[in-house]
């Protein structure tokens, strides 16, 4: 990480870039004015402040940015989320947290990862993630399993705290060759970088 750091930094206008290292849980990294983290474990972390840039790495696991709506000073979340993330909590930890920052509404927006068409995921994990979210996360992929629907799965997750989820961007890292890593497709060892920052107004 440290070889790439000078380079991230270029890409967001000087900023610090904050990374974690991420553990497929539910733990929130608080970022406060002059703090970075490096490599602090967890997988998700909030900011109001104009100083840093927050990154999270995905391959087919989902890149979701937050961001509060209408505050005087916005407040970023940025979040890694795969189904063990989903079942451990990571994002209703990363709304609690932004709420302790500011009660305005949130609206969040997904990245690159997996598409349901593409991912086989079966067993009592999918049961589990049934139980919490319901039936709308199960679709059948293109081999015919009954499995997770990532974006569903998301989308119902946020909608629970109120928090619309803009999928607009989520292209299917397994399918999209050209342009992403995937790790269940293609055994690829890069990642995405999702990097947020509040831009000072
Ligand atoms: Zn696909």
């Amino acid at each position: 990480m440290r070889a790439y750091q000078h380079t991230l930094a270029s890409l967001v206008e000087g900023r610090p870039v904050s990374w974690l290292r991420q553990v497929h849980g539910h733990a929130v990294a608080s970022v406060p004015p002059g703090v970075i983290h490096s490599g602090t474990h967890a997988d998700a972390q909030v900011t109001q402040s104009t100083h840093a840039a927050l990154a999270v790495f995905t391959a087919d696991c989902a890149p979701v940015l937050l961001c509060s709506v209408g505050a005087r000073v916005p407040v970023l979340g940025v979040a890694h989320v795969g189904w063990k993330g989903l079942l451990a909590g990571v994002l209703d930890a990363t709304v609690a947290a932004m709420q302790t920052h500011s009660r305005h509404p949130i609206e969040a927006y997904l990245g690159p990862c997996i598409g349901a068409g593409c991912y086989e995921f079966t067993g009592p994990q999918l049961n589990e993630l049934t139980h919490q979210l319901g039936p709308q996360i199960l679709t059948v992929s293109k081999a015919g399993t009954r499995t997770l629907d990532l974006r569903a799965a998301l989308s119902l997750g946020l909608a629970r705290h109120g928090v619309p989820l803009d999928v607009s961007d989520a292209v299917c890292t397994a399918c999209d060759g050209e342009h992403y890593s995937s790790h269940r497709a293609r055994a690829e060892s890069f990642r995405q970088a999702l990097l947020a920052w509040v831009q000072p107004s």
